[in-house]
């Protein structure tokens, strides 16, 4: 990107140049009520990540929705892990059909990756992941990155996909990572309870423990906000700013490209 890096706190304008983002979706951006794929929020989330790639950028996505597409899909599965791992890989295909049918209206190609914590955390794995997604990359074809539930029961929970993209955009050096919700983004108390909570625009990394202050690091909503900061905070610490921000906001990707003030916005301090 091109922010001179001097000492500073990069800034929502520095975004907006990321040559390379990651952009994560949540399970509720993706899904209805009924726990089904919902193809009116699916395809806007290709619009807006179409928005990025006609700008130039190269993008990674994250996407959850296994689970809940497949459990929307298979209603005899109940809460078991077996169930939900077997319910995933139906959710897991019919989403990448979705996926697939949705980027060719711009003729786009797909790539579907799925993925273990073991996979990021061992450097010779991770390397051939880096490789992969480097030659999609160049290739033109997106890269649709998941976890790979049926493998890993441990992953079976919902707010993994927050750490795993925070790894990825960390390990594949990108210049953004975008986490998309089902709230505006980051607010001083529980939006969902409390109509008097307010959005919070911007956090410094230096500030980072006051927002733990207003998320709590101990609250139990794994999948929540706090498993957000929480890969928020880790790529800042790498000098990678990150946004959270609602999915449903219309044009949202184009606006985080604009510089505009759309959800919450983590500036990491960078080094001369
Ligand atoms: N792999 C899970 C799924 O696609 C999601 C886990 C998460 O949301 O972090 O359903």
């Amino acid at each position: 990107m091109s922010a001179e890096a001097d000492g500073r706190y990069l800034t929502r304008e520095d975004a907006a140049e990321a040559e390379r983002v990651v952009v994560k979706a949540g399970t509720n951006s993706l899904t209805d009520d009924d726990s089904k794929l919902d193809r009116l929020k699916l395809d806007k989330l290709v619009n807006d990540i179409m928005d990025l790639v006609e700008r130039g950028k190269e993008v990674i996505l994250v996407s959850s929705g296994a689970i809940g597409a497949g459990t929307g899909r298979a209603p005899t599965a109940n809460s078991s892990v077996e169930d939900l791992q077997a319910a995933a890989t139906v959710g897991q295909s019919d989403l990448m059909r979705n996926y697939d049918e949705s980027f060719e209206r711009y003729g786009k190609d797909v790539a579907q990756i799925l993925v273990t914590h073991h996979d990021l955390e061992d450097s010779r794995r991770f390397n051939n992941f880096r490789n992969t997604v480097e030659t999609l990359l160049d290739w033109g074809v997106v890269p649709v990155v998941n976890e790979n539930d049926a493998v890993a029961i441990e992953e079976i929970q919902v707010g993994d996909n927050d750490i795993i993209s925070s790894s990825i955009a960390v390990g594949v050096d990108a210049d953004l990572l975008v986490t998309l919700t089902d709230v505006d983004g980051v607010y001083t108390d529980n939006p969902k309870e409390n109509p008097d909570a307010e959005l919070i625009d911007e956090v410094r990394e230096d500030e980072i423990d006051e927002i733990w202050d207003y998320v709590g690091e101990d609250t139990p909503d794994f999948g929540g906000i706090t498993t957000k900061v929480e890969g928020a905070e880790r790529v800042n610490e790498e000098g990678i700013p990150a946004i959270i921000a609602g999915s449903q906001v219309q044009n949202v990707l184009e606006k985080v490209a604009e510089g505009e003030n759309v959800g919450t916005f983590f500036a990491p301090e960078v080094d001369e």
